[in-house]
């Protein structure tokens, strides 16, 4: 490789600040330290959290930053102390690392990974320690991938390895949005066969959520969402029976425990509201009904009645679809390739890195599901 060990100028979208239009610039790319791999990214998708960081996270200390963070790619280089990855290789960056040893990684029961930067910088989303700059600044890498950019450096304890033959252009959902809404039906929700679920909010992550429903082997399958136009994709997806909360004058969880005898089993909020993970955790049955927080908000305090936990119902949260994100993501890349689970039908709108602003704007406005950005060949 001609590039190994030199710095790379690339093209990338900076988020220089919050609520304004990201740039296209020329930035710096270091090469890969102990441990780290410069991945070549070829395609991304577009996800709510990077709306999030933009509009309405604002923390300053966030920014500059390269957002995007549901890519794939191609291995460039290697740094030293890498063994298990190659130029060439297809991965996929991980905003959820699996380092293996710390006691979360030894655990059964969770997917948190105690060296990932959430655990010290969730709230300016990224690590402080990047391999970015640009006009002589430090650009922040958001959630510790940075996909809006030509080539990104991650530690290698945040790549996936996967399928040679894997269309990086598809696959790259699995980095974020489908394992998310998809998992945290199956693993954190543990969906039961003819069991009744809802989810709110049918973006991409509510709609895997549905996947994830009707997977497991739900018997009906509420899609909430106050955008009528999702309806057609969500029974797409499986589910069989749409509600939009802003048509009734009575509460949504009402109209629920009306259809359903007491309210769901299963709950899954997938907008990042904290009045809908009420709503949700209200929507379900007493006695066992399991409500899940998918959706990423860290602005408000969120807050319920004692009873509705007091009367036996359980209320959780989903980081990454509760998956190991190393060993999970290669596995998911093949159920897609043996279509187990969908990816092509999440796809609306296929774009060029140029055009960042204007996907941005599309899920700003409810006007996609999934923007494919295409970065390089
Ligand atoms: P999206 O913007 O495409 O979808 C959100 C959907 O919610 C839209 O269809 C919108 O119409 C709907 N909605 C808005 N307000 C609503 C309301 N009051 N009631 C019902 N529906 C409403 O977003 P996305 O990319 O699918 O992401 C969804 C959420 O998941 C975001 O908060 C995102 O940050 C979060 N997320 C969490 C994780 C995680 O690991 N927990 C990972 C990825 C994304
Ligand atoms: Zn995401």
């Amino acid at each position: 490789m001609a590039t190994a060990g030199k710095v790379i100028k690339c093209r990338a979208a900076v988020a220089w600040e919050p609520t304004a239009p990201l740039k296209m610039e020329e930035i710096e790319v270091a090469p890969p330290q102990e441990g780290e791999i410069r991945i070549k990214v070829v395609a991304t998708g577009v996800c709510h959290t990077d709306l999030y960081h933009l509009f309405e996270g604002k923390d300053k200390r966030g920014f500059p930053s390269v957002l995007g963070h549901e890519g794939a790619g191609v291995v460039e280089s290697v740094g030293p102390g890498v063994t298990d990855f190659k130029p060439g290789d297809k991965v996929i960056p991980l905003f959820l690392s699996q380092c293996g040893e710390c006691k979360f990684c030894k655990s059964p029961k969770t997917n948190l990974c105690d060296r990932n930067w959430s655990s010290k910088y969730y709230d300016i989303m990224s690590d402080p320690i990047t391999r970015f700059t640009c006009r002589g600044r430090p650009i922040l890498q958001f959630m510790g991938t940075s996909t809006f950019s030509e080539y990104t450096v991650i530690n290698q304890i945040a790549v996936g390895k996967i399928d040679d033959d894997a269309p990086l252009d598809r696959v790259c959902l699995l980095s974020c949005g489908i394992s998310t809404g998809y998992g945290a039906a199956v693993n954190t929700a543990g969906v039961t066969p003819g069991s009744v679920c809802a989810v709110f909010g049918l973006g991409a992550v509510g709609l895997a959520a549905v996947m994830g429903c009707k997977n497991a082997g739900a018997s009906r399958i509420f899609a909430v969402d106050i955008n009528e136009e999702k309806f057609e994709k969500a029974k797409v997806f499986g589910a069989t029976e749409f509600l939009n909360p802003k048509a009734y004058n009575k509460p949504i969880s009402e109209v629920l425990a009306e259809m359903t005898n007491g309210g769901v089993d299963f709950s899954l909020e997938c907008v990042g509201n904290t009045e809908v993970m009420r709503t949700a955790l209200e929507s379900c049955v007493k006695g066992w009904g399991v409500s899940v927080l998918v959706g990423w908000t860290d602005v408000k305090d969120f807050s319920a009645r004692p009873i509705q936990l007091i009367s036996g119902k359980t209320w959780k949260g989903s980081l990454f679809g509760g998956f190991k994100s190393k060993d999970s993501v290669p596995n998911l890349v093949c159920d897609y390739m043996s279509g187990k689970i969908k990816l092509d039908e999440f796809i609306t709108h296929k774009m060029s890195l140029e055009q960042v602003n204007d996907a941005v704007n599309l899920m700003k406005t409810g006007q996609c599901i999934r923007c494919i950005l295409n970065i390089s060949k």
